[in-house]
């Protein structure tokens, strides 16, 4: 099988839940952000989520939230 970024996530091994706050949790989410901070593979766990409209949870240091700004400035800068 082929390496891919997710081998190398820092998020393996950790609770998933630690991942999927509730959308107004902030504190929860910075827990998840700050796994994400130090994770080497932050940028393509970020492309991978924007590419597949991953609705839910904390992926590459960014909430659905945070996600979904980021797609509508891209769309302003396209
Ligand atoms: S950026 Fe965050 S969610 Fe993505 S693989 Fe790394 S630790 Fe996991």
């Amino acid at each position: 099988m082929s390496s891919t970024w997710r081998d190398q996530a820092r998020c393996r091994g950790v609770d998933p839940q630690v991942f999927h706050p509730a959308e107004e949790d902030d504190v929860a989410a910075a827990q998840a952000k700050a796994i994400c901070d130090v994770c080497p593979v932050i940028e393509s766990c970020l492309e991978y989520a924007v590419s597949t409209r991953e609705k839910d949870g904390v992926w590459g240091g960014m909430t659905a939230r945070e996600r979904r700004r980021l797609v509508r400035q891209r769309r302003r800068t396209a």
